[in-house]
């Protein structure tokens, strides 16, 4: 049973997201009503929000949290914030963390939480109130047992710190649980920060473990926030080469190896690339994409690769650090040429499991080692690798995306269907 929208490209993330859970659940077999069941949301929160700014006056923003299945354990996710962000993304995104818990092992169905404002178009004080509102807005359905928000593109952990502060004073004592991606300082866990990056690395040295590791391959990073900036660093610290960089606005090329690490301490102190005066020749920010590499990272956002460059995509193996990366089309394109694409499902799912750690550490009031958190990483993170690609050897033409997949929303039928329907 293929979806309506199967003919035309998927234009939206939410279109992708639906492609790919009706293959998965042909391949799965199931049924017209459980279909109904998994591509249901369900909650769909959407609030507008006035917010005083700096000159004394009030500007009107538009806030979403999404809930989508909660029937493997409390609802997780991050918050977005970017200009263009829809509604219809922040059901996709949900969809996508609830397949990717459940192909992580973690006991949290899936959420996603977006603000339609740029935030390098306000101060931080302007930042500092318009969070402070939201989550007033959404504390209702929030909470330690219900809903943990974390950050996503356009949040951090300092946006965190506020939404903890926000719920707790409306609780009247301190509540580290209700989110994720905290400072350490006040309750976040070590290694947080570097989680998405790091899982990144050890997810691509276990797959090419009898191909000398990352060590001496070329690569390249679109993006470069917390998750390809700690990536591209942590890459280069292993020994890789990394070739091409990129954050929104500038792109950078040195066959010798671009210094991932200078730059990226460069940007962390809130500067753009494009000041940064680190040797390289400067690109087109897209054409990373097509770089002539061994590995590819795109980790910006969603629908990068598209029929429009798939053609001149040329990297062998491709590891998803974003969400949503290749739209589904592209994907059957490099498929049918023999990609390897490690799906977002896997690639970038250390965010979201030591943010599982963080609140563990939270629930507990205990503080875990940073070598406690990265081992465990790797141990999760392995693990599910080696359950993916199980399945994909398995069955007949089954992509890692695919095997993620099916391995997700399987978990998911199988927690719907022991718990049964209430009443
Ligand atoms: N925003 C991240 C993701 O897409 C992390 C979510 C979390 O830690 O809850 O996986």
């Amino acid at each position: 049973m293929l979806p309506a929208v199967a003919a035309a490209e998927s234009n939206s993330a939410l279109t992708s997201a639906l492609r790919q859970f009706h293959a998965a659940a042909d391949r799965l077999g199931l049924g017209g009503q459980q279909r109904d069941i998994l591509t249901s949301f369900k909650t769909v929160f959407q609030t507008r929000f006035p917010v005083e700014m700096d000159d004394g006056s009030f500007r009107v923003f538009d806030g979403y949290r999404v809930h989508h299945n909660a029937a493997r354990g409390p609802l997780k996710g991050g918050v977005r914030y970017s200009p263009d962000v829809s509604l219809d993304d922040v059901k996709a995104l949900a969809m996508w963390m609830t397949w990717k818990c459940a192909v992580a092992g973690l006991p949290f169905g899936g959420a996603k939480g977006g603000v339609v404002v740029d935030p390098r178009a306000v101060s931080a004080n302007e930042l500092e109130n318009l969070t402070r509102r939201f989550t007033a807005e959404i504390t209702p359905i929030i909470g330690p047992d219900q809903d943990i928000p974390a950050p996503d593109m356009g949040t951090n952990a300092q946006v965190m710190a506020w939404m903890m502060d926000t719920y707790s004073m409306g609780h009247g004592h301190t509540i580290p649980g209700v989110v994720t991606g905290k400072p350490v300082s006040v309750g976040g866990s070590e290694g947080r920060y570097e989680a998405t990056g790091r899982g990144l690395l050890y997810l691509l040295e276990e797959h090419l473990a009898d191909a000398g590791g990352v060590r001496g391959k070329r690569i390249a990073v679109h993006g470069f926030g917390n998750v390809g900036g700690v990536a591209a660093r942590l890459l280069q610290r292993a020994g890789a080469r990394v070739q091409y960089i990129c954050d929104r606005d500038t792109g950078i090329w040195n066959p010798k190896g671009v210094d991932a690490a200078a730059a990226f301490a460069y940007v962390e102190a809130g500067r753009p690339l494009a000041d940064w005066d680190g040797a390289g020749e400067r690109i087109a920010p897209d054409a990373v994409l097509e770089a002539d590499v061994d590995i590819l990272v795109p980790a910006a956002r969603e629908h990068v690769i598209t029929t429009a460059n798939v053609d001149r995509v040329r990297a062998p193996l491709i590891i998803e650090g974003a969400n949503g990366p290749v739209s589904p089309e592209a994907d059957d394109a490099l498929t049918a040429r023999g990609v390897t694409i490690i799906p977002d499902l896997l690639a970038n799912a250390g965010g979201v499991t030591v943010s599982y750690f963080e609140w563990v550490q939270a629930r507990q009031y205990m503080h875990w080692r940073e070598q406690q958190v990265n081992d465990e990483l790797r141990r999760l993170l392995i693990d599910a690798y080696r359950t993916v690609v199980a399945r994909a050897v398995q069955a007949p033409n089954c992509t890692l995306r695919d095997a993620a997949q099916s391995i997700g929303i399987e978990r998911v039928v199988e927690a719907v269907t022991l718990r049964g329907i209430f009443p």
